[in-house]
């Protein structure tokens, strides 16, 4: 299928535009390179823009007989979107808006969503279910949220076909070591945590340890970003053969605490992690574990990577090849 990935040079959107390109789709990235990187969009078409500029979207639908969308292009970084909800709105509804009406103007009929966990808040139950109640505890996750709103909406009178997929905390890199989590300024546990390995961070702060976990520390379900990858093109699949819209989650449904990363990180690189104790991070619930059985039922997923320390290798690979991340930064 001729495929548009928004954000397509970020994290997960490049994970996802390898996959597809190595299922023979072709692919257009429309990304504005706010957070993305030129050299992770490599083997796909890539144009500068923005969603919001529904004629370069409508040329784009047209020129290149799009038939599907994938959206990563978004902000999402919970912290920022507390002190920051405008950016938050205008970037991931104002924007996800233009790309829907875009859609349906143009007839564009599947979309596979970049959704994520934080639409759930604090959970009332671990394993979190597709059924849990949603009430997100910041915008990030709110915006998040208010897109699948409009999404079904959208589903039921105009007929477009969509899947959200709502990620636990995506990790890890393509084994071959040449795209990688590159994020300014980094905020995520592996990424931070290898840092402090590769000698480029003097320790890594554990946000909280007095949480109601067995080492006080919090839990999170890692999931390696090219087995996210692969539900987003079993997704579109399963739409272009005719399945209904649907929402999942997506984690491996096993947790591990900021301790048990830290330690692993170190078996990995066989390099001496410093930890320094800090406060809790506002926001942060004690535990988040997917339930995503739902998944594996109705679209067969299964991942590939699904251990820890696999994940952290794949990681760690990309950290030593590229220790400085991407290089055009500097450029920018
Ligand atoms: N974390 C930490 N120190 C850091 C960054 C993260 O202790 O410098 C913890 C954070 O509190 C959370 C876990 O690591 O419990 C994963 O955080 P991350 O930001 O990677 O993902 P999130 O869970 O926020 O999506």
């Amino acid at each position: 299928m001729n495929i548009l990935v928004t954000g397509g040079a970020g994290y997960i959107g490049s994970h996802t535009v390898r996959a597809l390109i190595a299922g023979e789709h072709r692919v257009i990235v429309l990304d504005n390179l706010s957070r993305g990187h030129t050299a992770a969009a490599r083997g796909a078409l890539l144009v500068r823009g923005d969603t919001s500029d529904t004629g370069l979207l409508a040329e784009l639908f047209k020129k290149h007989k799009i038939e599907a969308v994938m959206h990563f292009a978004a902000s999402s970084q919970v912290g920022e979107s507390v002190r920051e909800p405008s950016g938050y709105y205008h970037n991931n509804v104002v924007k996800g808006l233009a790309l829907l009406d875009a859609m349906v103007q143009a007839g564009v009929p599947y979309l596979v969503f970049s959704s994520t966990a934080a639409v759930y808040g604090e959970p009332e139950e671990v394993p979190i279910s597709e059924e849990h109640p949603t009430l997100p505890t910041n915008p990030y996750g709110a915006t998040k949220l208010a897109l699948e709103s409009a999404m079904r909406w959208y589903g039921d009178a105009y007929g477009l076909r969509f899947t959200s997929l709502r990620y636990f905390n995506a990790a890890g890199a393509d084994p071959a070591g040449d795209i990688g989590e590159d994020h300014t300024p980094e905020t995520h546990l592996i990424p931070l945590v290898l840092q402090v390995a590769l000698g480029n961070r003097p320790h890594l702060e554990v946000f909280g340890s007095d949480y109601p976990t067995p080492d006080g520390t919090c839990v999170r379900d890692y999931i390696h970003v090219n087995d996210l990858a692969a539900a987003h093109v079993l997704a579109l699949d399963k739409m272009a053969s005719g399945a209904r819209s649907n929402i999942y989650n997506l984690g491996n449904g096993s947790g591990y605490s900021v301790l048990e990363v830290i330690k692993a990180a170190e078996e990995v690189t066989a390099k001496p992690v410093k930890v320094k104790y800090g406060a809790r991070r506002p926001g942060d619930p004690a535990v988040l574990v997917a339930g995503s059985q739902k998944i594996r039922d109705e679209l067969g997923w299964e991942p590939c990577f699904a251990g820890l320390h696999t994940i952290v290798d794949t990681a760690w690979r990309w950290h030593l090849g590229h220790p400085a991340g991407y290089e055009e930064r500097n450029e920018r």
